[in-house]
């Protein structure tokens, strides 16, 4: 208790999905007091991600959560297969050519976060369900104000994480401003059960020039999470509701998955599309208070990059915490390196964007060119969204890309 009669915490966290619960597992395992402040008292599907990237799957290595995932609801895809206008465009076996040997790795986003909280938990941290944080006063000690069963609270942090997600209210509690591309993809995404699908490839169609693309990742016994990504322009009106999967399934069958993909599946959850544009907070951290994942940046979901960035986000924080006491120098050592990590992914995304999904004469003639040189010779897919912010990605790399070399 503070002099003033108040609950104290090392760390809040304002949010229990997967960037706040990873960060207080592995705080409380270092002997920090760390509260997780989490809505929801039973996750349920939103239609989030389920595939991280093999580089994704690093960070969760080098967090100690990866075999936690893996042994309690993970399911490992090796090969990435890529095909447009009815040809394979590529055919990628991720464990013989990425660095972290891993392919996409996929699970249930709500069982994830129930396996990370209860790890949570075991590992010393207090987690509040059905708990809301409400206020934010930055400073220090940061005073982070909960409502839980009709009740209020306010406790006292050294430092708190706005791990709120993508419609984060911590950024605006905690005064920071934001920025947002404008907007040019949507991104649509259902669980489906009893899918065919073979079940060790993500499976990744592209209609190039129609501004469409569509994503099966199974997930092993016969569940996959199917997405369609179209372009604002296309015409196509949200995919959601009951009636929206004949739409989802003929809009994908017609660009070229296979319709025996699709065999019998049903839906096991909701359909819901959202708009892709990123919107991001500009160094997030401030006084006290530090945002990480898709509070500190959403990224466009059509490029699968969010869970990988929100444990990039975790090892750093992580990392700049540790290494010294004064944490508020930690905070804006994190927001740099966030930064840094998040640009890269960014501004790749962009140039996929550009390729796969831009319309018009223009993104035409750019894709006449930079496909068929892209399928005789799949290095010059960037790589970053597969093997992370480390991978080569000046501007040599767009170049070879669009091949405008
Ligand atoms: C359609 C779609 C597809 C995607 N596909 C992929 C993919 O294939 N691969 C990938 O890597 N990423 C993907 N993503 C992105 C990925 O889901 C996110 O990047 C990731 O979930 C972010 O994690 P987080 O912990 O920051 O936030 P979240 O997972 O959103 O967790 C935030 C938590 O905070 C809680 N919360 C919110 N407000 C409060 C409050 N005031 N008080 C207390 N608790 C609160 C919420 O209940 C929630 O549990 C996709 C996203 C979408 C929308």
């Amino acid at each position: 208790m503070s002099a003033g009669g108040r609950r104290t915490y090392d760390i809040v966290t304002i949010g229990g999905g997967i960037g706040g619960a990873a960060l207080a597992k592995i705080m409380a395992e270092r002997g920090h007091r760390v509260l997780v402040v989490e809505r929801e008292r039973q996750f349920k599907d939103r239609v989030r991600g389920e595939a991280l990237a093999p580089w994704g799957v690093g960070c969760a290595r080098d967090l100690g959560i990866f075999e936690l995932l893996r042994s309690d609801c993970g399911h490992m895809l090796r090969y990435w297969n890529i095909y447009a206008g009815g040809q394979q465009l590529m055919s990628r076996d991720l464990f013989a050519t990425t660095p972290q040997e891993a392919g996409w790795f996929t699970y249930y986003h709500p069982t994830m976060q129930e396996t990370l909280l209860r790890a949570t938990a075991a590992a010393g941290a207090e987690v509040r369900r059905g708990a809301q944080a409400t206020d934010v006063r930055p400073g220090s000690p940061v005073l982070i104000t909960i409502h839980e069963d009709g009740g209020a609270e306010t406790v006292e942090a050294r430092l708190a994480v706005g791990a709120d997600g993508r419609s984060a209210a911590s950024r605006r509690l905690g005064r920071f401003r934001s920025e947002q591309d404008p907007s040019r993809l949507l991104f649509a995404g259902v669980l489906l059960d009893d899918v065919p699908a073979p079940e060790d490839v993500f499976y990744h169609v592209a209609a190039p020039g129609m501004g469409f693309v569509a994503y099966v990742f199974p997930q092993g016994g016969g569940r996959a999470r199917a997405y369609f990504g179209f372009h604002k322009d296309t015409g196509l009106q949200r995919l959601q509701g009951e009636t929206g999967f004949s739409r989802f399934r003929d809009a994908s069958e017609r660009i070229g998955i296979p319709p025996e993909f699709y065999g019998e599946a049903r839906p096991a959850g909701p359909l819901a599309t959202f708009d892709g544009a990123d919107s991001w907070v500009p160094h997030p951290y401030a006084n006290g208070v530090a945002l990480i994942g898709d509070a500190a940046a959403t990224s466009d979901p059509t490029w699968g990059q969010g869970m990988s960035l929100t444990l990039r986000d975790v090892r750093a924080l992580r990392d700049a915490l540790l290494s010294t006491s004064d944490w508020d120098a930690a905070g804006h050592a994190y927001a740099a390196e966030h930064d840094r990590h998040y640009d890269v992914i960014h501004r790749v995304d962009g140039w996929y964007a550009d390729i796969f999904m831009e319309l018009g004469p223009e993104a035409d003639a750019r894709r006449a060119r930079a496909l068929p040189l892209a399928a005789q010779d799949p290095t010059r897919f960037p790589d970053p969204p597969t093997s992370g912010p480390e991978a080569p990605h000046d501007d040599a790399v767009r170049r070879r890309f669009f091949g405008e070399e």
